[in-house]
């Protein structure tokens, strides 16, 4: 009989109680919930053979497979033969439709695919990059973010998004650091919540919704000295106060997947980590959904050095991955470890149980087709509508970090002298992991400079330099599509050119910095200053005494001690996506007043990384405020401590005044609360919107305790002249760590708090936690 038939019998058999369940679907990926698809998948699991079950263990990447002539190629034969159970890297509903008929009705049990693609910062409409996003501070833009991205891609046939990237990094050398929200524990722990609701909106039942995946579990972002893919080595205690939150975070708020790292972890690749993947991730958080290894991860635990392909992939399954992406280790060893032993069937079956429960999540049983709608996919991708919203997005993402004599905004009727390798590209707008973007249909800056002000203001343009003097060192920054073609001028030609126009204008726009793939995976960075050919640029725009605004496009924190000294306006504007150049249009004329705020520290120079705001005191702090040199105290004898822009920081248009830090009360008990108030004026001429952020200190704690550390935050729209009295409620929850022993505790003592505009804040209050 055919086997199909018998799988849907099954399922047919089960229907009454599916109808009872079918109400807690969206609750399915909550913590420690019943499974209301047990019956439905221990019934497949029974008409499954070995083979077929490692199969849906098995994540190949799609390959190039074209529309068409998917039937033909190698991956389309192994998913006839039951040996897959999910593709990514696909998209279009004619390919993934084509691809799925083939699971459904050429394998013996017709089991429907998952469908994954890194949905990182947008679909087709590209939004900032995720250290951009951050820096808007605003959950409820970033989690419409998600929403958007997660509509256009489920209207593209996809059902699973390889996001948020939540690993907390103080290491501006690593590329990866423009893949996620920076520095901070609790900010990023916000945005982890916020990213998984966007995509998943607490129902995988609907067709507009994707399975999240949050990644890379874990700690992945301390890679020594930077470098991609490198060891991590850390102790529990910080593990579980700096790094971990923000995974736990996403579990709490229901992420149904897991991507392992590709680090180790207390000297276990993290792909093969028990302690990691079972003892903590779903002993101790709950955890129910699936995990998946990260590209490759089970082969590389073989260069890890800990066996073979046959002992790592036992040992992965072991630990508590469920999906292998792109090694083929479990399709290909572990039907032998079974036969030796080295596995039970208990292990891979609930492996398999966890990515069928997943296909039942996404109501892939019912409907395999149900992301392939061309109607949507037609009507829901890259609307206007949501290139408006990437529009608003990119500009509330930009950081201002320096505007002398108000050079910004730029007044209308100008002649302007657009300069720079950045300011022409459309392929380098919305920065790197943007696998669906039309890269072509960004717009540029001078597109977006002359959409918005063309019928008044003049703009000119010139190239100005290369990317860079370096030829290797620009391919590698312009990889996957996003060259800049090497001007065949030579570098005098260029500069000439771009002097010549400069002289015409009333002001310079600079467009400089990184290209795209200069950050991203696995491009990390020794020298973080802007590329030589843009500095020697930069300098000689600056000779001609005419007012410079840099627009600078980076994917991490830069070192701008040169820049800050002589330029005179600095708009930090990341790779703001698919509307770039209208963002940043926005923003210089001042359509838009900036409120960005970094969330990672720029510093100084290399040589002051790691460098984040929430350290520890030291037995040897400063005792000056200044930055001055002290002997025998924790400083260094060529640079200041202090980063060049903290963590938080970000200028406006207007400014703004704080004033009256009042707390309702200056004790609080551990069943209590506390209400803290603080007036904040805007002083200036512009209408504008400020981040104020709330820093607590544990003065006296079991185990030392960082000098400050973010516990709340509010974007308010002050309008000019108007004062704000904005209000924090701390609880006890925000005074707990993990202490000694590894429990989540307050301890009873003093509390400091700082309330302000950057972490530098210098508002103080304080009050007492009793028994
Ligand atoms: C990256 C992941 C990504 C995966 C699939 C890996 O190289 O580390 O972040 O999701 O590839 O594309």
């Amino acid at each position: 009989m055919n086997k199909l038939f018998n799988l849907k019998t099954a399922t047919i058999v089960l229907v009454t109680a599916t109808l009872f369940s079918c109400n807690t679907n969206s609750n399915s990926t909550k913590k420690n919930s019943e499974n209301p698809f047990e019956a439905q998948v221990d019934s497949i699991l029974n008409l499954m053979t070995i083979e077929e079950k490692l199969g849906q263990l098995n994540l190949p990447s799609s390959g190039d497979i074209t529309t068409g002539a998917s039937e033909s190629s190698n991956v389309a034969k192994n998913i006839e033969e039951g040996k897959v159970g999910g593709l990514f890297n696909i998209k279009t509903v004619e390919k993934i439709r084509e691809v799925q008929k083939i699971a459904v009705e050429k394998s013996r049990l017709g089991i429907p695919l998952i469908f994954g693609m890194d949905v990182i910062h947008g679909y087709k409409t590209t939004f900032p990059i995720p250290l951009g996003l951050s820096a808007s501070w605003d959950m409820e833009m970033i989690e419409k973010t998600a929403r958007v991205a997660a509509t256009e891609a489920s209207a593209d046939g996809i059902n699973w998004t390889f996001s948020p990237m939540v690993d907390i990094s103080r290491d501006a050398r690593w590329g990866r650091v423009s893949e996620g929200s920076g520095e901070d524990t609790y900010y990023g722990s916000q945005v982890a919540r916020a990213m998984v609701r966007g995509y998943q909106q607490n129902d995988l039942t609907a067709n507009n919704t994707l399975l999240s995946c949050v990644k890379h579990f874990a700690l992945y972002g301390a890679s020594e000295a930077g470098r991609d893919y490198n060891t991590v080595d850390m102790s529990r205690i910080r593990m579980y106060n700096e790094y971990l939150p923000p995974y736990k975070a996403a579990i709490d708020e229901g992420v149904g997947s897991v991507m392992a790292s590709f680090n180790e972890v207390d000297g276990v690749p993290a792909t093969g980590n028990k302690w990691l993947l079972t003892d903590l991730l779903r002993d101790d958080w709950g955890f129910d959904g699936f995990v998946v290894t990260d590209y490759t991860g089970i082969e590389e635990m073989v260069y890890h050095g800990v066996g073979d392909l046959q002992q790592v992939s036992a040992q992965s399954l072991k630990a508590g991955s469920d999906m292998d992406m792109v090694a083929e280790g479990f399709l290909n060893t572990l039907k032998q470890s079974l036969e030796e032993g080295k596995v039970s069937i208990n292990d891979i079956d609930t492996a398999v149980k966890r990515i069928l429960t997943a296909k039942y999540q996404l109501g892939l049983f019912d409907d395999p087709y149900k992301y392939c709608d061309i109607n949507r996919a037609k009507t829901e991708i890259f609307t206007q509508e949501n290139r408006d919203f990437a529009r608003t997005v990119g500009a509330e993402s930009m950081v201002l970090l320096k505007n002398e004599n108000q050079t910004l905004p730029i007044k209308k009727s100008s002649t302007i002298a657009l300069i720079g390798p950045l300011a022409n590209t459309s392929v380098n707008m919305a920065g790197t992991w943007s696998v669906a973007t039309d890269q072509e249909k960004s717009k540029t800056v001078l597109d977006g400079l002359k959409s918005v002000v063309a019928d008044k203001a003049n703009i000119l343009y010139a190239k100005g330099s290369n990317v860079d003097y370096d030829l290797e060192l620009e391919k590698r920054a312009t990889m996957f599509g996003k060259d800049i073609p090497r001007d065949g001028r030579s570098d005098k030609q260029l500069l000439d050119e771009a002097l010549a126009i400069a002289k015409k204008a009333d002001v310079i726009v600079a467009t400089l910095g990184e290209t795209a793939e200069f950050s991203g995976e696995s491009s990390s960075r020794t020298n973080l200053e802007i590329p030589q050919a843009q500095k020697d640029l930069l300098n000689a725009l600056l000779k001609t005494g005419k007012p410079v605004v840099l627009v600078l496009f980076t994917g991490r924190p830069l070192v701008l001690v040169e820049e800050n000294e002589t330029v005179p306006a600095i708009l930090n504007v990341w790779f703001p996506g698919s509307e770039a150049g209208l963002s940043i249009a926005d923003v210089l004329f001042g359509d838009v007043n900036p409120s960005g705020k970094l969330t990672a520290t720029f510093p100084r120079n290399v040589g002051q990384i790691p460098i984040f705001y929430n350290h520890k005191n030291t037995g040897r702090p400063l005792g000056n405020k200044e930055g001055k040199f002290e002997k025998f105290k924790s400083n260094y004898i060529d640079v200041r401590n202090e980063p060049l822009y903290p963590f938080g920081y970000g200028l406006s248009y207007t400014t703004f005044e704080y004033n009256n830090l009042k707390m309702n009360n200056s004790t609080i008990t551990m069943d209590g609360k506390i209400n803290i108030t603080v007036d904040v004026t805007n002083t200036g001429n512009y209408d504008g919107k400020e981040v104020i952020q709330l820093y607590i200190r544990d003065v006296v704690g079991s185990v030392t305790r960082p000098v400050k550390e973010l516990k709340g935050f509010k974007k308010a729209f002050i309008k000019k002249g108007e004062t704000q009295t904005v209000s924090f409620d701390i609880s006890i929850e925000d005074l707990k760590f993990y202490n000694y022993d590894l429990d989540f505790v307050a301890e009873p003592g003093d509390f400091e708090i700082f309330v302000g505009t950057n972490s530098d804040a210098s508002l103080k209050t304080s009050f007492k936690l009793t028994k």
